[in-house]
């Protein structure tokens, strides 16, 4: 069975430097659901946004727990991959106080689902279609992913987990293989939260 794992963009007790943006930049219009039209993921920020990094070291990954960008060692391993998914930026982020160059990194929208019932959901708000199924959530006590409705993609977001980073295992052992730094992880059958508390 594909085991999956979602990104962690909760930074706060990392040693590795963190993102904060300074000019939002100009959002670029996300992917939409070809049947209903509705965002299947945010709107990816422009390439004249503008970020700083605070003073600690940077790792491979570098995020404002929104927006992920990568470094330069990543961004040439991962072309040499065979892993898709991940549009990595040509030219390098914006940063306002240092040389260090990293690239943005942007998940494919797709349409790929969980599967509600075994994860658990409770809907807050439907905004899409039966097709890509764009909700948010109330509560979910684990993420099990519809292998059927996914397209093989090693780094990807999805509808009914909307704005969450699902990274394939493949994606998983190229970090550790290739010891990539500040990359967190959750099982994707540990990822639970109820906001109705
Ligand atoms: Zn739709």
């Amino acid at each position: 069975m594909a085991q999956f794992h979602i990104l962690s963009r909760d930074y706060r007790d990392s040693r590795f430097a963190h993102l904060e943006n300074r000019v939002p930049g100009t959002a670029v219009p996300p992917a939409v659901c070809l049947k209903c039209g509705e965002d299947l993921a945010p709107s990816p920020i422009g390439e004249d946004a503008v970020y700083s990094i605070d003073g600690s070291k940077p790792g491979d990954l570098l995020s404002d727990g929104i927006s992920i960008a990568v470094s330069t060692r990543f961004a040439e391993a991962y072309r040499q991959s065979e892993l898709t998914g991940l549009e990595i930026r040509e030219s390098p982020l914006r940063l306002s106080d240092s040389t260090a160059r990293f690239f943005l990194a942007i998940p494919k929208a797709t349409c790929a689902k969980l599967d509600e019932s075994a994860s658990g959901v409770v809907v807050h708000q439907v905004r899409g279609c039966s097709f890509c199924r764009i909700i948010s959530i109330d509560k979910i006590d684990r993420a099990v992913i519809d292998v059927n409705s996914w397209s093989g993609e090693d780094i990807f977001c999805c509808g009914n987990l909307f704005s969450e980073i699902i990274a394939s295992q493949r994606f998983v052992d190229f970090i550790a293989r290739n010891r990539f730094s500040n990359f967190k992880f959750v099982r994707a059958e540990e990822l639970c939260f109820d906001y109705r508390a």
